[in-house]
């Protein structure tokens, strides 16, 4: 069997969604298959700002709510026509209908809470696997859309919920089971145990259709994307990235932790426990090999693999004479983070023990601040640590690859062809692991380091 997921870039319209049918018709002639859906392009941004301008009071939410409707119901009247599958129409409507009400509560009560968030946002994925699943029956194809809410079961941390494994994939297993036809199973979202709509983090579909290959046991996990693979560096930025054609799992985890967004990190979990092949695909161009994310690679002779990087960083360094030999300061700094649920993205320290830098997302930065005064107040009051100054704008640039290990030199190429370029370095950090050397450059500085590194070693 093969799990193959498709993403918001490969079911944008009416024309993508034809296409996507022809490959999933294609490949189902050869083996069983189960099919991940995403929501259509930009519907899970769009019910985002819906919810946001709902909250304010700030009715143009209802126009783009309108256009939202526009869209998928002109999409299912372009793929199916008026006449057919009157009962997956009905259901559409009925998911619209649902959608207006809750944004109007919304409206209402001036509050969108993350659990609200979590079930606006799964009408994208839903009305997607629904059209789809119709589009596919209309043509004689035998489909049946699967809504994951029933499959996958996850905690109650709304925006980013954490699976249960075992209870996920015996439901998976059921559910496969009694299905006709292929099913198109909609990616992202999951339920808590109340039955409380949840989601798995945005780009989320990639890890659903992951965690299907988990519970089936599936020979391949393949993600359908607009790009022909994991390619070495963003490709919007970095004009002379190429594809990889081969990476480990390992890597493949690091830079999309580190970025690239063309797989979700999580993607890999439940591939290395089950050691199933993860094969990124073009939708547009399916006969271009892709990427095979797998355990063992092939050796090849690049230095590096890839380079990728996170936006909208902000860097605190907390420093002072005090903090020399004094025991126990990591651990109150990352404990008073860890109570305001920061996560710290990187870290370093200088080995001469006077200052830790901490890396945070920019939109936690002003807490993880707060809960540092907080917690090191006396501290900063008796000048043993300086005053925290927080610095925002920034980006973490991060070197990745299997060669790196062990491999001397490859951080003094990095940093000497950056001071060439004349981009200043504000934090570097290496992980034991010796497979990613990271750093933070102001965000103007962003492009220009990425191609430097980009061609200081892969040109
Ligand atoms: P989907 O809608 O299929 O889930 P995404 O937009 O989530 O697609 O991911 C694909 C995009 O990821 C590509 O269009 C590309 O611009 C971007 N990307 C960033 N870094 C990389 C990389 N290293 N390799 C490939 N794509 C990357
Ligand atoms: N639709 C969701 C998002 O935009 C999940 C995904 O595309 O994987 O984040
Ligand atoms: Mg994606």
């Amino acid at each position: 069997m093969k799990v193959m997921k498709f993403g918001g870039s490969s079911v944008g319209n009416a024309e993508k969604i034809r296409l996507v049918a022809s490959i999933i018709k294609s490949e189902a002639q050869k083996t069983a298959v189960a099919v991940v859906l995403s929501a259509m392009k930009g519907i899970t941004d769009a019910l985002i700002l819906c919810a946001e301008s709902a909250e304010k009071g700030d009715l143009s939410y209802k126009t783009a709510l309108g256009k939202i409707a526009e869209r998928q119901r002109s999409t299912f009247i372009d793929l199916i026509g008026p006449d057919k599958e009157k009962d997956a129409f009905s259901s559409l409507e009925q998911m619209l209908f649902e959608l207006q009400e809750i944004l109007l509560g919304v409206q209402m009560v001036k509050e969108c809470s993350l659990r609200s968030l979590d079930l606006i946002v799964s009408f994208g994925e839903r009305m997607n696997n629904t059209v789809a699943a119709a589009y596919l029956r209309s043509t004689g194809f035998d489909a049946e859309f699967v809504d994951s809410r029933s499959l996958v079961l996850t905690d109650s941390s709304y925006g980013g919920a954490k699976v249960d494994y075992k209870e996920s994939y015996r439901r998976i297993r059921e559910k496969l089971k009694e299905v006709k036809g292929v099913p198109i199973i909609t990616g992202f979202i999951g339920s808590d145990s109340q039955g409380v709509t949840t989601t798995l983090g945005r780009n989320g579909s990639d890890f659903t259709a992951s965690i299907i290959a988990g519970a089936s046991g599936s020979d391949v996990v393949e993600i359908w994307t607009d790009v022909d693979g994991v390619l070495s560096a963003d490709p919007r930025s970095v004009k002379r990235a190429f594809v990889i054609p081969e990476i480990s799992y390992q890597e493949a985890m690091e830079l999309s932790y580190f970025g690239a967004e063309v797989i979700h990190p999580y993607t890999m979990i439940p591939a290395i426990e089950k050691n199933i092949p993860i094969l990124i695909k073009n939708t547009l161009n399916p006969s271009a090999p892709g990427t095979r994310i797998v355990k063992d690679i092939t050796p090849h002779n690049r230095p590096i693999t890839g380079i990728a990087s996170i936006k909208n960083v902000a860097l605190i360094n907390v420093e002072g004479s005090g903090m020399l030999g004094t025991p126990g300061i990591a651990s109150r700094v990352f404990g008073a983070l860890a109570l305001a649920e920061i996560n710290v993205i990187m870290i370093s320290q200088a080995s001469s023990e006077h200052s830790i830098c901490l890396v945070f997302r920019e939109v936690q930065g002003r807490c993880a601040l707060e809960a540092l005064n907080r917690e090191l107040s006396e501290q900063v009051k008796t000048k043993r640590i300086e005053n925290f100054v927080i610095r925002e704008g920034l980006e973490i640039i991060s070197v990745i690859g299997e060669n790196m290990i062990g491999t001397p030199g490859i951080a003094g190429k990095i940093f000497s062809a950056l001071g060439e370029s004349g981009i200043s370095i504000l934090a570097i950090a290496q992980g034991s692991s010796e497979r990613n050397i990271s750093f933070v450059v102001d965000k103007t500085d962003r492009d220009k380091a990425l191609n430097t590194v980009h061609d200081a070693f892969l040109v």
